[in-house]
């Protein structure tokens, strides 16, 4: 979402929850079919691949005019019998579209880089989630919704209901998906709310009362760093927030096992152990730290009255990118990002981006090199927090960034500090 369109007044959030139901074997036939007519029209499109050059849309558009009976009756060269409501057809077509797009995307990388990389493969059957387009679900009083659901032999409406939680004041619920499980069912709920009053980045800078908080992220134990400073750039407070280690320690602990298992399935051939509950284990703690951590930076913001969140568009630490592929703190910084732009939305703090190339170690106060000290401590090399520039001002590393960030914010927005 770009900044401009903000205007709009709304975010948008998902709430996962369990799905009561006496259906599950009809939640399961209507996903079965789900997946065979994503697979269908996948195919189809290998075949019509001049298709996918258009938006999603024109292209969903095609692939109906070639596939179902128009208003006069004719049939179309790749007719089938497809005994679906056209909403669940549509819905299926713009899954196939997303992944064929995935496929010709990640094709053209592959053929593109010079190494040798692996060609993607195109898939042979989806498990994906049904998406339920309006038309196949409708929200009830009391937290109840039915769905048209496949039978076995027809489509009908059913009830259930999703497990409880406080639905926000004018929201508005959107296009429920649904995950089914081998006992159970769960739902996927967009919810839509509206903030009121809200006002431009730029009519708030022209506000004396605006404040500006700054934040860095980093690969330590600091995992994030708030910087709040006055419209006219003065340091007002500042917040460390830490769980680094913590989130280290848990997902190393999983990805050992993942390593070993691994391992073990390479040196006596056997089918690879199952590492989904590992992974299932990461995500969870990432889930888990990017909502604390976002909450405590939007917490901070609200009691200081900031209603400017500026964010740096570099990582603000590289040494991040060599932790592992799947859980490195980058993939956490990504979420905390995230997590913090609808949380800081909803208390009407907007959220900007702000170019920091080349100026992250800079200092603050004068723009010279900002210097860290090297410990070495039995081989390993620990580099220091604390900074200093040529011209001698002092300060941690990450709170210069935070500063950088949030000067940066005013400056891009013409402010003479
Ligand atoms: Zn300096």
């Amino acid at each position: 979402m770009a900044e401009e369109e903000q205007k709009q007044g709304y975010y948008t959030v998902i709430y996962k929850r369990r799905l009561y139901t006496e259906y599950l074997e009809y939640f399961k036939l209507t996903n079965q079919k789900f997946n065979e007519l994503v697979l269908k029209y996948y195919n189809l499109l290998f075949k019509y691949q001049e298709f996918l050059k258009e938006s999603s849309r024109n292209c969903r558009t095609k692939l109906e005019n070639i596939t179902c009976i128009n208003k006069y009756g004719e049939i179309p060269k790749e007719y089938f019998k497809c005994d679906v409501p056209s909403r669940f057809r549509r819905s299926a077509m713009m899954q196939a579209i997303g992944q064929a797009k995935a496929y010709f995307t990640n094709l053209e990388k592959s053929v593109d880089s010079s190494k040798n990389n692996k060609l993607p493969s195109i898939a042979k059957e989806f498990n994906f989630p049904t998406t339920y387009y309006q038309e196949m679900y409708q929200y009830l009083e009391d937290r109840k919704i039915k769905f048209k659901l496949y039978n076995g032999t027809d489509w009908k409406w059913y009830e259930a209901k999703f497990s409880k939680w406080d639905i926000p004041e004018n929201a508005e619920l959107l296009s429920p998906k649904i995950k089914v499980e081998k006992k159970f069912v769960l739902v996927d709920i967009p919810v839509r709310c509206t903030v009121e009053n809200l006002t431009t980045i730029k009519e708030r800078m022209e506000d004396k009362n605006t404040r500006v908080c700054g934040v860095a992220f980093s690969g330590k134990n600091n995992i994030a760093t708030c910087v709040v400073v006055d419209i006219n750039g003065k340091f007002v407070k500042t917040l460390f927030i830490s769980g680094g280690d913590e989130y280290k320690y848990l997902t190393s602990q999983a990805m050992r096992k993942i390593q070993r298992n691994t391992h073990i399935a390479k040196n006596s051939n056997k089918v690879k152990g199952s590492n989904k509950k590992y992974w299932k284990k990461i995500s969870k703690y990432t889930t888990h730290f990017s909502h604390v951590i976002s909450r405590n930076i939007v917490d901070f913001c609200v009691e200081n009255e900031v209603t400017i969140i500026a964010l740096s568009n570099v990582r603000s630490d590289k040494i991040f990118l060599k932790y592992s592929k799947r859980f490195n703190p980058a993939t956490l910084r990504d979420r905390i990002t995230n997590y913090v732009r609808y949380k800081a939305f909803k208390e009407n703090i907007l959220v900007t981006f702000v170019d920091m190339t080349e100026k992250t170690d800079k200092c603050y106060k004068c723009g010279e090199v900002m210097e860290r000290k090297i410990r070495k401590q039995t081989n390993k090399k620990i580099i220091e927090d604390k900074a200093i520039c040529k011209n001698g001002h002092q300060a941690d590393y990450f709170f210069n960034c935070a500063m950088n960030i949030a000067l940066g914010c005013l400056r891009k927005y013409d402010k003479k500090i």
